[in-house]
């Protein structure tokens, strides 16, 4: 399979031969990073995209789950162009802002909002929020989460197993080079769907005299495949970040959108201090946002924070934001959503059980995978012992000889968009069979 993906991907390796003399490692994030050499796109429309060799393929990466409109949306596509012509950038509120925010709010049940231009962006400047607010330093974070690349929350992602150790009381472990020892020390992570150890550890931190500002966490996790809370979970949590007077936020950078009209906040019927939003929010444009109740978001209204981006709330990005919501992310457009991933979730549980093969899928709203394991991933540890990386990345590349682009990592899932049809949910769940085929027989 390897070789079939080389020999059809020619103009990739030509040019990522070129790229590597002036873009560093060839890419523009290291997330594009794949061996031997990454994909380079083209072009892309509605469910299809197409490489500089000319290969088309369905979309099932969709951005790393930013595209939920599809490529080249007609109404993003106009909001964009109407607003270019009155001009780009002011670093000055526009209506828009105003419009996107008393959506969002209507949305999510937050009552004030705030622009970033990422996830990152937005998780940094919420996690600064929390901190001014409760006058405390240390963050706790769900161990194996993702929030982005600052420093505060580049700590306990992807590690190995065996570093991994007390269950209860795990360390604190930097995501590569360049992150402070003292800034690591300040993040503390505890395991997805463990109420019992979130609460343990805050106690014991507040007897070390730094009781966390913030419980940062995704509500469903969206970087192990797809990891759903267990029942009450998230109620538990929202219970003992109350009681210890802990800011709960909600990263729905990934969620957000995808599963739903108002996000897994109102999915889940669990309501945080504080949400984070990027990826789907900006119809594909570079964007971020953050919601927050009026008593935490009371630091940014009375000037002690500084939430300021010279790019904040840019005219461009918030007009295509606002088409996104009002013209493409309807409610029927999510009925849709909800449609076709129950198709491709059923395609792949009746392949899955018709081969017998060690795994699940798994999914919700527009977002979901197979999990090439034979017991249930309920956290970082049961994701790293359990799930084999081997068939994830033998999947990957069985789907990208039969013209189904997907992301590259093994943690991570497919996003739909609502440009997606049947056809290509069955040329999917058609792929996965016969790779279910290949590898049984
Ligand atoms: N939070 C979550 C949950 C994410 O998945 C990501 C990106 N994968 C981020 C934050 C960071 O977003 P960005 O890459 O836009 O900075």
């Amino acid at each position: 399979e390897s070789k079939r993906l080389n020999e059809a991907t020619g103009a990739s390796q030509e040019m990522y031969q070129r790229a590597r003399k002036s873009l560093s490692a060839g890419v523009a994030s290291s997330y594009q990073l794949r061996d031997p050499w990454p994909i380079y796109l083209e072009r892309g429309q509605g469910p299809k995209v197409w490489d500089v060799d000319g290969n088309e393929m369905w979309d099932f990466h969709n951005g790393f789950g930013s595209m939920l409109q599809g490529h080249a949306h007609p109404a993003i596509g106009r909001a964009v162009r109407e607003r270019y012509e009155q001009g780009t950038h002011f670093a000055a509120p526009t209506e828009d802002a105003v419009v996107v925010a008393e959506n969002l709010s209507a949305r999510w049940g937050l009552p004030r909002w705030r622009y970033t231009n990422s996830g990152s962006e937005s998780t940094m400047d919420a996690i600064r929020i929390a901190r001014a607010y409760t006058g405390r330093d240390t963050v706790m974070k769900i161990f194996g989460s993702y929030h982005g690349h600052h420093d505060t929350v580049m700590v306990s992602i992807g590690v190995e197993y065996d570093k991994i150790g007390d269950h209860e009381n795990l360390a604190s472990l930097p995501y590569g080079a360049g992150i402070p020892d003292a800034t690591v020390q300040m993040t503390v992570a505890v395991p997805f769907n463990d109420a019992g150890a979130m609460e343990r550890r805050i106690i014991a931190l507040d007897k070390e005299g730094r009781k966390p500002a913030c419980v940062i966490m995704e509500p469903a996790m969206m970087n192990l495949g797809v990891v759903l809370p267990e029942p009450g979970y998230l109620e538990e949590v929202r219970e003992i970040t109350r009681r210890h007077g802990v800011v709960l936020i909600f990263d729905e950078v990934k969620t957000g959108l995808c599963i739903g009209p108002g996000g897994a906040t109102r999915r889940f019927g669990v309501m945080p201090d504080m949400v984070t939003l990027a990826k789907a929010l900006g119809g594909g444009l570079p964007s971020g946002a953050i919601g927050g109740t009026e008593e935490v978001m009371s630091v940014v209204e009375d000037g002690s924070v500084y939430q300021v981006g010279t790019y904040n709330g840019n005219p461009l990005v918030v007009a295509a934001i606002r088409a996104n919501l009002e013209e493409v992310l309807t409610d029927e457009a999510h009925a849709h959503l909800d449609y076709l991933n129950d198709r491709i979730l059923a395609g792949c549980r009746r392949v899955i059980e018709d081969y017998s093969l060690p795994g699940y899928a798994v999914g919700l709203g527009g977002k979901g995978c197979v999990t090439f394991s034979p017991t249930k991933v309920i956290d970082y540890e049961t994701f790293k012992a359990n799930q084999s990386a081997e068939l994830s990345d033998l999947a990957w590349l069985f789907n990208m000889n039969r013209g189904i682009f997907m992301t590259p990592g093994r943690e991570e899932e497919w996003t739909l968009s609502v440009t997606h049809t049947d056809e290509a949910i069955d040329a999917y769940v058609d792929c996965f069979e016969e790779f279910a085929q290949a590898i049984t027989s």
